[in-house]
């Protein structure tokens, strides 16, 4: 494969080549991957025109055309798998593993959602009325991804969405489109013309979709600051939405854990796709009677990881995704030495967006490195030491996406879990995320949930069907 494939969008079944093009950066050496085609409004609108035209024989498919369609997409994926990888990795900087875990888990949510059921539900029947309870698709649905996942977010939007029924949109990060777009080209001839639209944009596309009346739905990842505005421009005509948000996740970590086996855990939990990744550990709370132990564990598997470009098979953590994060990460960095003590990293380098794996213990809260989130390799260790003051610090946050317990005692660990406010809460794992398995934020980390049954039914309305006898 070379880097000088031409990329299209996908619009009306058809493979546009574009009117504008744009460049595509590599974060790992800051030059220009390869340039791909940047969608205008009139694109948007004749995407938007071809999804509505295909809504009413998609909706109305047997089910059975519906199930075939997500795993002949969810084959081809799985058929592309090396190709695929290799464009995340050259596009968004993670190791090929990590690629090679988008690859591997797009298809299977796929397959999951092409199995669920969508059956009528009977809620009386007796010698009155009976009733039941159907659920509509919604119509046209715009999917709205970030760069941390660029393929893996685009499926877990697509397969609820194809299966029940919708006509879709998917709109991925100007800084992350290839991997999203081949995958149209691939599937093009697969899905009926209109039904599956792909526009690459240069940041200006968001909008034009959610405050569009030809949308039904939009369902939206990516940060808090971008959900307000998301809300704010469904509001005209009412679209349904789904808000996957920012977070700011804690791990409390009590001092009968075994140090040595928590610690590689703990790290590879906070640095996993260095840092950007709305449920990794961000916070981490630590028992006094572990505190400095921990500290140095930590420090050293700091020391030990890995740095460099996406392709080189040694490589464990590749660079922050684009500029501006990479900027706003060091302007953090900048702060740390005022509020705690650097224990591992703390330096950032070039060419490529490089961020060492950075550590900083005697940190407390009241400061931007804590209290926000932090979306790059950057994590806080806290002190504490009762429990109940880590639950309340933990949840003092305006954030709710996902938290954790680290402890031997398993039935104190469940009940610490079940009073943080968040959306997912673990017990000696994190960030365990799983299709049948529901997740979403409280707080601020969002609105609504992605997977499972009620992820499915988000792309949904309920109509009650009810027969007088
Ligand atoms: P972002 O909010 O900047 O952008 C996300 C997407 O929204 C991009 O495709 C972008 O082009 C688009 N967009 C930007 N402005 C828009 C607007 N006004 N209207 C509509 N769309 C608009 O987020 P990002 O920087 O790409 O991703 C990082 C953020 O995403 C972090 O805060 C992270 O926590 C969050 N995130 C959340 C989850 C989750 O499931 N909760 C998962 C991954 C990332």
């Amino acid at each position: 494969m070379q880097n000088n494939h031409k990329f299209h969008a996908l619009i009306n079944g058809e493979l546009v080549s574009g009117t504008q093009q744009m460049p595509v950066i590599n974060p790992s050496n800051e030059e220009i991957l390869t340039y791909c085609p940047q969608a205008t409004p009139e694109d948007v609108e004749r995407a938007i025109g071809a999804a509505r035209k295909a809504w009413p024989a998609w909706r109305d498919a047997p089910m059975e055309q519906r199930r075939q369609t997500l795993h002949a997409i969810a084959d081809c994926i799985e058929e592309n798998a090396e190709e695929l990888q290799r464009w995340i990795t050259l596009e968004q900087g993670k190791p090929l593993a990590g690629a090679a875990v988008e690859t591997s888990q797009a298809p299977a949510i796929l397959r999951y959602f092409a199995e669920m059921d969508l059956s009528p539900r009977t809620l009386q029947d007796d010698e009155r009325q009976r009733a039941e309870l159907h659920r509509r698709p919604l119509g046209v649905v715009a999917a709205i991804v970030p760069w941390n996942f660029p393929l893996v977010m685009a499926c877990y939007k697509l397969g609820p969405a194809l299966i029940a029924g919708n006509t879709c949109l998917i709109k991925p990060s100007p800084t992350t489109p290839l991997a999203t777009l081949r995958l149209g080209e691939m599937i093009a001839d697969l899905v009926p013309p209109g039904v599956v639209n792909i526009l690459p944009d240069g940041g200006d596309v968001g909008p034009l979709l959610t405050g569009h009346a030809g949308i039904n739905k939009v369902s939206f990842t990516g940060s808090t600051a971008t959900g307000r505005a998301v809300m704010r421009s469904a509001a005209d005509s009412l679209q349904r939405l789904t808000l996957e948000l920012g977070g700011n996740d804690a791990a409390i970590v009590l001092d009968d854990v075994d140090v040595d086996a928590v610690a590689p855990q703990l790290f590879a939990l906070a640095f996993v796709n260095s840092g950007q990744v709305c449920m990794s550990i961000k916070r981490l709370y630590i028992q006094s009677g572990i505190y400095d132990r921990m500290c140095d564990a930590l420090a050293e598997q700091a020391r030990d990881a890995k740095l460099g470009e996406g392709l080189d098979p040694e490589t464990q953590y590749g660079p922050v995704q684009n500029r501006q994060q990479f900027e706003a990460v060091q302007k953090l960095l900048e702060q740390a030495p005022q509020h705690g003590r650097v224990i591992a990293g703390g330096n950032t380098y070039g060419p490529g967006y490089f961020v060492e794996p950075t550590l900083i213990r005697d940190i407390e809260e009241g400061n931007p490195l804590v209290d926000e989130e932090i979306f790059g390799p950057v994590r806080s260790l806290l002190r504490f030491d009762d429990i109940d003051e880590a639950i309340a610090r933990a949840n003092n946050s305006p954030y709710g996406l996902g938290g954790s317990v680290w402890t031997q005692d398993l039935t104190l660990g469940k009940q610490i879990a079940c009073r943080l406010e968040s959306g997912s809460a673990w017990v000696n794992q994190h960030f365990a995320m799983a299709p049948h398995i529901p997740f979403g934020g409280h707080k601020q980390s969002g609105i609504g949930v992605e997977f499972a049954e009620a992820g499915l039914h988000e792309y949904t309305a309920i109509q009650s069907v009810v027969i007088a006898k």
